[in-house]
């Protein structure tokens, strides 16, 4: 730590959101000085490194789409800047509609063209001619993105970001946020659980599951909180060539990984709930009421499979709209979000990263506006939804 544990920026958490923020810091040519305290360093708990690292532009809303695209643009290039190579698997995402989501399909598909995405709607029999692997008879149609989507991996992307930050003069502390030391409508320091102060004249909350508490602490009350998600992989005789990511009516996710599968889903309302932040037990009850079923309903190779491990990660989730919160706080000026991306945010990092290190450099967002993720909208009761959740 500096001397005088002061620091022009702050960032709470040090996987992909506080990483990415710093490191557009300085490529914005900010040259005041910058710390990320991290308190887990194995980032064994992180969203980031247990994160399905999807990547895809079928969003509704256009500030969605332009915030992944600027992350598939970002993914072309990492090798050259990072020199690692972050994964990254062009293979596609196939989000697929029965009668009832039609016609939503249909509009969201028309609204991702007009931003830039090359997604191409099919009816079920074009469908059925592109991906010969699926059971389309209960299916009305589907879009699948051409360019871009995909899947990469986000433990590399994460390590590569955090070694080339050393050379950029960004100091690593690490150690817990415990507590806030508020004075005249700002936060003037954090206090670590070693009892250290590291004073702050910006402080971006970085914290993703644990966003909520983070927020608590400044007496801020910021919806987001940990959600349980288990990530399962299988195995299956048959190979399917070229296969996108699926996702299915039914909820259910699937995609290529390694020599086999991983898929997964978002639990029934009535069983997804604020988790214990310690909680990383998987829920097989999950793979065999939901999701076996439903594979080998829509992909009848996958009939025959055979189960591998599984993994829990949390998401950061925002239960009042779902949808990234970013910028500052109105009131407490010099605290700034980048939370709640409930399930989309690694690849969305890259672009709110670089959106939020504008606002704190110029005051002002200059590539993607952002405004509409900021904050303000909670308080005003006003949800900005978006119909692409997954
Ligand atoms: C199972 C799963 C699958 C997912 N799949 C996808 C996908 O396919 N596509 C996609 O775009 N997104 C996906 N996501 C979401 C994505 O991974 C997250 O949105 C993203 O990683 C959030 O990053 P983060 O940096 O905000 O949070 P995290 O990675 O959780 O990092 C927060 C960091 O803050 C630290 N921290 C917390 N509290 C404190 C404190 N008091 N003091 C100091 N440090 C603290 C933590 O130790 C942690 O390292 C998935 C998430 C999960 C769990």
């Amino acid at each position: 730590m500096n001397s005088e544990n002061q620091f022009d920026v702050v960032i709470i958490g040090g996987a992909i959101m506080g990483s990415c923020t710093a490191w557009f810091l300085r490529e914005e040519g900010f040259a005041g000085s910058i710390a990320i305290v991290e308190k887990d360093k194995s980032f064994a708990k992180a969203s980031t490194t247990l994160s399905a690292g999807g990547i895809r532009q079928q969003f509704s809303e256009a500030e969605n789409i332009h915030l992944s695209q600027f992350g598939i643009s970002f993914l072309r290039r990492f090798e050259n800047h990072f020199a690692t190579d972050p994964g990254y698997k062009e293979q596609g995402y196939l989000v697929l509609a029965g009668d009832e989501g039609a016609e939503t399909l249909a509009q969201n598909c028309q609204r991702q063209i007009e931003a830039g995405a090359s997604s191409l709607l099919l009816t079920a029999d074009g469908l059925q001619q592109k991906f010969p692997f699926l059971d389309v008879s209960d299916i009305s149609g589907g879009i699948i993105g051409l360019k871009g989507d995909g899947w990469f991996d986000p433990h590399s992307i994460l390590m590569a970001i955090r070694k080339v930050l050393r050379g950029r003069d960004v100091e690593f502390i690490d150690d817990e946020v415990v507590e806030f030391e508020n004075a005249q409508g700002q936060v003037k320091a954090v206090i670590l659980a070693d009892g250290n102060r590291v004073y702050c004249s910006k402080l971006v909350n970085a914290a993703g599951p644990a966003a909520g508490y983070i927020a608590s602490l400044a007496g801020i009350d910021l919806p987001v909180e940990p959600r349980k998600r288990t990530v399962f992989s299988f195995d299956c005789k048959t190979k399917i060539a070229a296969m996108p990511l699926v996702v299915d009516i039914s909820g259910v996710w699937v995609r290529p990984e390694g020599v086999g599968y991983i898929c997964g889903v978002s639990p029934p309302p009535d069983r997804d709930y604020e988790a214990n932040g310690q909680d990383f037990e998987p829920d097989y009850n999950l793979f065999d009421e939901i999701i076996w079923p439903a594979l080998a309903n829509r992909i009848p190779a996958f009939e025959a499979i055979k189960m591998g491990h599984a993994w829990v990660g949390h998401y950061e989730y925002n239960t009042f709209d779902q949808n990234a919160i970013i910028g500052p706080h109105p009131y407490l000026s010099n605290l700034y979000f980048i939370n709640g991306f409930s399930g989309h945010g690694i690849q969305q990092a890259p672009a709110a990263g670089r959106a939020l290190a504008e606002h704190i450099v110029y005051g002002r967002y200059k590539s993607i506006d952002c405004s509409r993720f900021s904050y303000d909208r909670i308080l005003r009761n006003e949800p900005f939804l978006e119909r692409g959740i997954i």
